[in-house]
C-alpha cells in the first residue's frame, strides 16, 4: 500500500533528525559542549510541523488495516496530532524545549561544596551509604540542597509555567493528565495509590523502628539514614571493587542469560570528571545500533546496580527489531524501565555476586534481607511521584513555596514532619528534564514481580534456575510485543489480569 509506504518514509526521515538531536544531547551531557541540540531539535519538529506530511498521515486513518498496522499509523499520529493544533502550542514546545536545555547544563555543570571542598555526587553517596558519623551524614544529605537555588535561578519555575500553559492550551485537565494520555496510560493511573501506602504506612513504620533501634540505636530512619541502613543491612554492598573489570563481568551475567552484548554497539563512559552530568542515564541514540551509557561510579560494588540498569536498557534496544522503526517509538516507559530494573536486581543474586565474595552464605543472607526490607519501603516511591504532579497542580511563586509543598506532600503521604533544613529536590533531574516519570520505575518492578511469577508458574522453575529459558520468555514474550501493546495491554497479555500493586504487596 502505498499510503503505508509514505507512512514509513516521512517517519524515517524524523527518526534520523531525532538520531542526531540524541547525539548532540549524548555530546552536551559527558563534555559539556552544546553544538546545538536545540537547533537540532527545531529541524526535527519542522518535519512534524508539516502540512503535507500530516495530511499523508491523517488518509492513513481512514484506511482498513490490520492491527499492527493501526499501531503504527496510530504511533505516528500520536507524535504529529501536537504539532497541529495551535502556533501557540508550537510556540510552546519550542520554549520549553529551549528552557529544559538551559537547565540540564546548570544540572550537568553544578558541583557541590562539602566541608570547605568540591565533592562529586559519587562522594556524597559513598558518605550516605558507609559513614557512621550520623552528623556527617546529615550534612552531606542536606549539601545536595545546594542546587536548588541554582535550578530557582535559572528558571525552573517558568518550565513549570510553561508545561501548565501547554496542557491548557492543549485542552488537557492538567500536565498530569496530559502526560498519562501522550504516554498512553489511563487518567485513572495513580488512583487508590495514596489509600494503599497508607494502609501498608503502619507494618512499614515498625520494621523501620526495628531497623532504626538495632543500627542507629534511635526509633526513626531519617532521609540520610537511608543508604546507611541498606549498607548495614548488607554491609558487601560497600565492599570495594576494581571497576575496570566492569565489561568483563556484566558481560558475563548476560550470557547465562544467553544475551552476549558484545554483539551490541554500546558505548560506555562510567567514570566521574568535570563538566559531566553526574547521573547515570541510557542514551537510546538508535534503537538496535547505537546505545550509549553514561555513569559515576569509582570503587563499590553498589555501583553496579546503576551499570546493571543502563545495560538493561542497552539490552532491550538491541532485542528489539532494528526495521520496526515506528512500533519501537510505542514502547512504554513501564516496560523499559521494568526491564532495566529487572537486570538491575541481578546485583542481589548469586549468578552475579558469586565472583565478588567468598563467603557466599552470609552474602546470600544479607542480601535477602535487604531485598525484603527494601520491598517492605517500595511504597515509599509514592511520595515522590506524588510530589512531581504536585508541582503541575499548585501554584508556585518561589523556591520557599516549593519547599512549602515538598512537606505539605511528605506529610500527607508519610505523615512525616518538616527538617530544620531545606530539603534536597531540584538535584533529581526528572523533576526538569523528565515530568510524570517516576512512576515508571516503581510500575517497572510491579511489572518485574509480575513476570518472575508469571515465568515461574509457567516453567515450574525460578529465572536464575532456568536462565535460558527465562531469557527467551523476555524475548518472546515482553521484549517483541512491546511497541505492538499499549503498556496496560501487554501487562493483561501477559499476566491475564489488570494492573496491579498487589504484586507489590504480598
Ligand atoms: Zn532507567
Amino acid at each position: 500500500m502505498n499510503q503505508l509506504k509514505k507512512l514509513n518514509e516521512i517517519y524515517d526521515e524524523i527518526h534520523k533528525q531525532f538520531v542526531e538531536v540524541s547525539k548532540l544531547s549524548w555530546t552536551q551531557y559527558t563534555a559539556g559542549y552544546d553544538f546545538g541540540v536545540q537547533e537540532a531539535y527545531e529541524k526535527a519538529v519542522e518535519k512534524l510541523k508539516d502540512k503535507k506530511n500530516y495530511e499523508a498521515i491523517q488518509s492513513c486513518l481512514e484506511l482498513e488495516l490490520s492491527p499492527v498496522d493501526s499501531r503504527r499509523v496510530e504511533i505516528v499520529q500520536n507524535m504529529f496530532q501536537p504539532y497541529h493544533l495551535s502556533k501557540e502550542l508550537n510556540t510552546l514546545d519550542s520554549e520549553i524545549k529551549r528552557k529544559v536545555n538551559e537547565l540540564s547544563k546548570v544540572l550537568n555543570t553544578f558541583r557541590y561544596s562539602f566541608n570547605g571542598q568540591t565533592v562529586s555526587s559519587v562522594d556524597l553517596s559513598q558518605i550516605l551509604s558507609s559513614n557512621p558519623d550520623r552528623e556527617m551524614r546529615k550534612k552531606a544529605y542536606f549539601a545536595r540542597n545546594q542546587i536548588n537555588k541554582a535550578m530557582i535561578d535559572a528558571g525552573f519555575l517558568d518550565l513549570l509555567e510553561l508545561r501548565k500553559e501547554y496542557a491548557k492550551a492543549y485542552g488537557s485537565e492538567n500536565f498530569v493528565t496530559h502526560m498519562l494520555e501522550k504516554n498512553e496510560l489511563d487518567p485513572s493511573t495513580f488512583e487508590g495509590w495514596k489509600e494503599q501506602l497508607h494502609e501498608s504506612l503502619p507494618k512499614m513504620n515498625q520494621a523501620r523502628t526495628r531497623f532504626a533501634q538495632e543500627y542507629l540505636k534511635d526509633d526513626q530512619i531519617m532521609p540520610w539514614d537511608e543508604a546507611y541502613i541498606d549498607s548495614k543491612v548488607a554491609p558487601s554492598l560497600n565492599k570495594q571493587v576494581d571497576m575496570s573489570e566492569y565489561y568483563t563481568n556484566i558481560q558475563e551475567l548476560f550470557n547465562i542469560f544467553d544475551i552476549d552484548i558484545s554483539k551490541f554497539n554500546i558505548t560506555y563512559d562510567i567514570f566521574p570528571r568535570a563538566n559531566k552530568s553526574e547521573w547515570g542515564y541510557n542514551f537510546p541514540v538508535e534503537t538496535a545500533k547505537d546505545s550509549r551509557i553514561l555513569a559515576n561510579v569509582k570503587n563499590r560494588y553498589f555501583e553496579y546496580g546503576v551499570l546493571l540498569h543502563e545495560t538493561g536498557h542497552a539490552v532491550h534496544s538491541f532485542l528489539l527489531d532494528p526495521e520496526e522503526k515506528i512500533l519501537n517509538k510505542g514502547v512504554s516507559g513501564i516496560i523499559s524501565e521494568g526491564i532495566a530494573n529487572l537486570f538491575q536486581g541481578f546485583l542481589y543474586s548469586p549468578v552475579f555476586y558469586e565472583k565478588f565474595f567468598e563467603d557466599k552464605n552470609t552474602v546470600e543472607r544479607q542480601f535477602t534481607n535487604l531485598k525484603e526490607y527494601k520491598k517492605l519501603n517500595s511504597l515509599r516511591a509514592v511520595n515522590r511521584i506524588f510530589l512531581d504532579h504536585k508541582m503541575y497542580t499548585t501554584k508556585l511563586n518561589s523556591l520557599d513555596d516549593v519547599h512549602q509543598l515538598y512537606w505539605n506532600n511528605q506529610k500527607e503521604l508519610l505523615d512525616e514532619n518538616p527538617f530544620d533544613m531545606d530539603p534536597p529536590w531540584a538535584y533529581i533531574i526528572h523533576f526538569t528534564t523528565h515530568p510524570i516519570y517516576l512512576h515508571n520505575y516503581f510500575m517497572g518492578d510491579v511489572t518485574c514481580e509480575m513476570l518472575s511469577k508469571v515465568f515461574e508458574r509457567k516453567f515450574d522453575a525460578s529465572m536464575v534456575e532456568k536462565p535460558k529459558e527465562f531469557g527467551q520468555f523476555l524475548i518472546n514474550e515482553v521484549i517483541k510485543p512491546s511497541g505492538t501493546y499499549k503498556y496496560n495491554d501487554l501487562f493483561k497479555k501477559i499476566s491475564g489480569e489488570e494492573f496491579s500493586l498487589k504484586y507489590m504487596l504480598d
